[in-house]
């Protein structure tokens, strides 16, 4: 028997894709949960490191009912929307509504340079901020930083640490908005360009108080593997 909600499921709103697949969650304090990942096309930013080039144009426009049939074919509880850059996607709200809606754990990545603030408040949300050498430094809604945001328990704020300069970079952003004492704070190597030792080191040594992620599902498959 359906429930209300896929009774309800007359969603002709559409949600551009490039692609969804099931596997295990590389990122944030979701690490290591089998997650459905639903990643949307189109991207604005061109940051120096990117992994999803090929998000950038590739896609097709799937209703919101065809998303939510694929990803109900995963039968999953944790469903991951990333890009590209989803907030893009006009209709972003209503798959993120849909989805909360079904009881799913839903998080959401984004580049940070688009307003969060009307994200539904059950969707965690891993907001970049982006490094001077990630080549997008002034790219970053400074609303995100608003104290409703920072201080949400499902919000995280993710640097993607590419040298030196960008982890000292980091740490002063982060104690000049305090983040540390009011925010989940992830320090992630840009792979292949910066150890992840040295940054383990690094943030002992220098005391941060963030959280060393690796990407997780590019130390278990080939870190080029798509749908992973
Ligand atoms: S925001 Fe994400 S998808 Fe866009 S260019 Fe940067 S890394 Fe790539």
């Amino acid at each position: 028997m359906k429930s209300d909600i896929e009774e309800s499921l007359v969603l002709p709103e559409t949600v551009k894709i490039n692609e969804i697949f099931y596997s295990i969650q590389g990122e944030s304090s979701l690490v290591g949960y089998p997650t459905v990942f639903i990643r949307t096309s189109g991207c604005h930013l061109r940051c120096t490191y990117c992994d999803t080039t090929y998000a950038y144009n590739e896609g097709e426009h799937l209703s919101i009912e065809e998303i939510i049939g694929t990803v109900k074919s995963y039968d999953p509880q944790y469903v991951c929307v990333t890009g590209g850059e989803p907030m893009l996607q006009k209709n972003i709200h209503t798959l993120l509504k849909t989805l909360c809606d079904m009881n799913y754990t839903v998080s959401l990545e984004t580049s940070g340079d688009k307003d969060c603030s009307a994200v539904d408040e059950r969707v965690r949300k891993i907001i970049d901020i982006k490094t001077p050498d990630s080549g997008e430094k002034n790219k970053f809604h400074q609303a995100n930083l608003s104290e409703k945001i920072k201080n949400d328990v499902k919000t995280e704020y993710k640097f993607v640490i590419c040298s030196m300069d960008d982890f000292d970079w980091a740490e002063e952003f982060c104690l000049k908005y305090d983040l540390f004492r009011s925010s989940r704070i992830l320090y992630s190597p840009s792979y292949n360009k910066i150890n992840e030792k040295w940054l383990a080191e690094k943030i002992i040594s220098k005391n941060s108080k963030a959280r060393l992620q690796l990407q997780l599902h590019k130390y278990i498959w080939n870190a080029q593997q798509r749908g992973v």
